[in-house]
């Protein structure tokens, strides 16, 4: 994932004609922290698991980024999403920098009170690098609002009262209103955008969307709201596909209460993955990496693909999908919303003051409107397609800043 990220930062690199040496300050993370977390079970028997801290860049503020709890989390992966924190809050142009990290264990064998005691292992072993000016974690892959309050519980003791150490929290302990469906809100600004390029709107198309999860869930019934019909829905136990339109609301309903939606009587039952080339006009990837790859790019038969999830694409099914006339929405365009209703929650808990949900709402459709638009402008000024616009904008941006803040006499002009 980590060369992807890359070679998507060089396409867009080389568009704007950057010297090795600039190239080198915007890709090297600034710090790495790795740390040995020791819990003991019930049993008495202690378990070791590694804990990451990637902060890639923080030429323009405080960085941010998730934490995943998973037995996959490890340096190479954390900095590639810290890589992508980076240009996302860029491109969206929220007042953060790019970090990432998480834990390396298994939350499913894990009783509740093991995970609060890693989580606060991991705050004890980073709270100094960590906090509302230096590096804001949020919720990832496995973790959510409790591992959010345990971590602002834990710093506070460090540091006094910090609700903006950490965002994603509950609404009731200084969580933002609007935070929960703030991505798939994002990804349905972006699709509304997308096809407003064709003059085409939502209620005009038909969407398969893979993930059920925070983003996919959230985008399905937006999507459904504004008229689109959701014909196709997949995730990691099965799919389900219905022609006329799957009922979201009671999908939903479903999925919250079998974990899955797999078996929903509303629809056929179909394959998970076959919802990546189902016939629908747009394709949604809302769960989990590279689920687009050289295999399966030529059989995908929508026209958009928008990334709710990041790093769905790989670098050579980006090229196929390009070839092929698809028009892809990048995840660090198309998913942004998250991280800008974290930037919202941050800004109240630094002034102490809360916003309406109609305050977030409105501030994200603008965020996520002229987000849109600064890409597609640079995407039509250079001839380029969106991602490489996407990724353009954002190190115009980060490499200004960074080079003012270093003091770096570089003749490119960004
Ligand atoms: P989630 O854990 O709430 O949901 C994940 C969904 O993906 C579930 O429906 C799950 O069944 C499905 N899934 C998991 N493995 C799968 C597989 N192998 N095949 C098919 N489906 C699979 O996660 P989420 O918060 O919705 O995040 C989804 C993606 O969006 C991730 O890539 C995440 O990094 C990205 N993202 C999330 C946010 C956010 O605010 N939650 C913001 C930006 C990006």
């Amino acid at each position: 994932m980590l060369d992807a990220s890359h070679r998507y930062f060089h396409a867009a690199a080389d568009v704007l004609g950057l010297s090795t040496k600039v190239r080198e300050i915007l890709l090297s993370p600034f710090r790495v922290v790795k740390v040995d977390l020791v819990i003991e079970d019930d049993e008495g028997k202690l378990h070791h698991n590694t804990g990451y801290r990637v902060q890639h860049n923080a030429a323009r503020g405080p960085m941010k980024g998730g934490l995943r709890y998973h037995p996959t989390v490890d340096e190479d992966h954390a900095t590639a999403l810290a890589n992508l924190m980076t240009w996302k809050t860029a491109v969206v142009d929220v007042p953060f920098g790019g970090a990432k990290g998480g834990i390396d264990c298994d939350p499913e064998t894990m009783t509740r009170a093991e995970l609060d005691a890693l989580t606060r292992q991991f705050v004890a072993q980073t709270k100094d690098v960590i906090g509302p000016t230096l590096d804001v974690p949020a919720p990832d892959v496995n973790t959510n609002a409790d591992v959010m309050a345990w971590i602002m519980d834990e710093y506070s003791k460090y540091q006094g009262f910090s609700p903006a150490v950490v965002t994603g929290k509950p609404e009731h302990l200084f969580g933002s209103a609007g935070r929960e469906e703030a991505t798939g809100l994002g990804v349905t600004i972006a699709l509304r955008e997308a096809l407003a390029l064709e003059q085409k709107t939502i209620a005009d198309v038909t969407v398969a969307l893979q993930g059920f999860g925070n983003v996919g869930r959230h985008a399905a019934r937006l999507i459904a709201e504004s008229g689109g019909r959701v014909v196709a829905v997949g995730d990691h136990l099965g799919g389900v596909a219905n022609a006329e339109g799957l009922d979201v609301a009671q999908l939903s309903g479903w999925a919250l209460e079998h974990r899955t939606v797999a078996g929903f009587p509303g629809g056929d039952p179909i394959e998970g993955s076959e919802v990546l080339t189902w016939g629908a006009d747009v394709l949604v990837p809302a769960a989990i990496e590279d689920v687009l790859t050289e295999d399966n790019a030529r059989d995908v038969r929508a026209r958009i693909v928008v990334e709710g999830a990041n790093g769905p694409t790989t670098p050579a099914a980006d090229a196929i999908l390009r070839e092929r006339g698809v028009l892809v929405v990048p995840d660090i365009l198309a998913n942004a919303g998250g991280v800008t209703v974290s930037y919202f929650e941050w800004a109240q808990n630094v002034q102490q003051f809360r916003w309406e949900l109609e305050r977030v709402h409105a501030e994200l459709e603008k965020a996520m409107t002229r987000a849109f638009a600064s890409v597609r402008d640079v995407a039509r000024e250079k001839s380029i397609d969106l991602r490489t616009a996407a990724f353009v904008l954002a190190i115009r941006r980060v490499g200004k800043a960074a080079l003012a803040r270093r003091n770096v006499r570089e003749k490119i002009a960004l």
